[in-house]
């Protein structure tokens, strides 16, 4: 006889999980769409899409059929052997962009571990061993390796794990003369988010990423564009740099990508990726067969004009609706981002709340996110419909309210 499994709760979190998280008090259990469940049968509209990673919604009809048949066909080869799935999508990607070579991970971490390590090995062997010089961002956002976070520009990640990878430096965003004055023929990289997500949802100007190129190609330093959180659809273009018409020499995707199933890439040219050989870099599950399989579906369905161009639509039509919230209680200072990567920056008098409207908004029946104590951020499916936008916005109407009254 089967024994009776000890009920799962929220409290089962602080029991067994390392604490580096604050879950929301409920527990989703299933999803459809840009609809999902909890627990006790309650429903919410999907806003934070998994921050910006179920780009498709929940259970796509198409990735629930890629993954089952993949599932039952082959899940894991390592890459002693290469697969078809990988091989396919690889292919996509490379037919779709500037690439010619790709190379899969399982995270944004690890697709940005890989370009720094590239641009880094590209700089040494090619050029000098002491071309290692990375320019990066105030603000920005790379991932939890300790050389990622590192080169992400954020102290509150990146401080208390002992020393750091040496010759990184920060300079602010957007900011084309502080990059200047620290450019040298020592770079060897210069990183940037093309918008940047978890740092507060800012878009880099046209000219400042047109900027960041010609000094790339003034110093011989590798322009690397990672677009895990702004890439595969989100800005309304393919990737964000197709919209700026800046190409970078390496850029990372992760987030939508598997539209849920973890998987990453790091896309680049046939120049820069011959300066790695076999050994030089690598993953057991980077490019599996099943991670493949749903990306592939997902890229098929993303990567049309459909898809594409109803982004701006919608961004429209949500956009609309948080004026209204500020038309009527004076909440947003500004109201920004790209595509469906919406941020909402609350004005001084609510500043560092981003959280109480967030649980707020969980109670009304929405989910949201935050980028940072003062910004309110939506990455909802990049398929949502109008429906689900209004409903969700009228539930988060009730969120604002309740704050304000509060
Ligand atoms: C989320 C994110 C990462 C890290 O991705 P993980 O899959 O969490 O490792 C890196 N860069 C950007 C821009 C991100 O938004």
């Amino acid at each position: 006889m089967a024994t009776e499994q000890p009920a799962i709760t929220r409290a089962t979190f602080d029991e067994v999980i390392l604490p580096i998280y604050a879950p929301a008090e409920f527990i989703p259990v299933k999803g459809k769409g840009s609809r999902v469940w909890d627990q006790q049968g309650k429903e919410y509209i999907d806003f934070a899409g998994g921050i910006a990673v179920t780009a498709l919604g929940h259970c796509h009809p198409q990735l629930v059929a890629a993954l089952r048949a993949q599932g039952e066909t082959l899940w894991h080869t390592s890459n002693v052997f290469t697969n078809e799935p990988a091989l396919r999508l690889g292919r996509k990607l490379v037919d779709a962009t500037f690439a010619e070579r790709v190379v899969f991970m399982n995270s944004g971490t690890e697709a940005n571990e890989t370009a720094f390590k590239l641009a880094r090995y590209y700089a040494s062997t090619r050029h000098s061993p002491y071309k290692t010089k990375i320019i990066a961002f105030h603000n920005a956002f790379h991932g939890r390796s300790l050389f990622t976070v590192s080169v992400g520009g954020q102290p509150k990640y990146s401080d208390g794990f002992g020393p750091k990878p040496a010759d990184i430096i920060h300079v602010p965003f957007n900011d084309l003369h502080a990059v200047e004055a620290v450019m040298d023929d020592h770079t060897c990289a210069v990183v940037v988010e093309p918008v940047q997500g978890e740092g507060g949802v800012t878009a880099a100007t046209p000219a400042f990423l047109q900027g960041l190129r010609d000094l790339c190609d003034k110093h011989q330093a590798l322009l690397v564009f990672d677009e895990v959180q702004c890439g595969m659809g989100r800005t309304g273009s393919l990737f964000a740099y197709m919209h700026y018409g800046v190409t970078p020499d390496i850029l990372t995707s992760a987030k939508g990508l598997g539209g849920g199933f973890p998987i990453s890439a790091m896309l680049t040219t046939e120049n820069i990726a011959s300066a790695f050989h076999v050994g030089s870099h690598g993953s057991t599950y980077g490019g599996n067969p099943l991670a493949c399989a749903v990306a592939g579906a997902a890229f098929d369905i993303i990567n049309t004009p459909e898809v594409l161009s109803g982004i701006q639509v919608k961004r429209e039509r949500f956009v609309q609706h948080l004026q209204q919230f500020d038309a009527q209680y004076d909440l947003f200072s500004d109201i920004r981002g790209m595509g469906l990567l919406i941020g909402a920056e609350l004005k001084p008098q609510y500043q560092g709340r981003a959280r109480d409207f967030l649980y707020a908004a969980a109670d009304a029946g929405v989910m949201v996110l935050n980028a940072g104590p003062d910004v309110m951020r939506f990455a909802p499916s990049l398929v949502i419909d109008e429906a689900d936008i209004d409903e969700g916005m009228a539930r988060l109407a009730q969120a604002v309210k309740t704050v304000i009254a509060a």
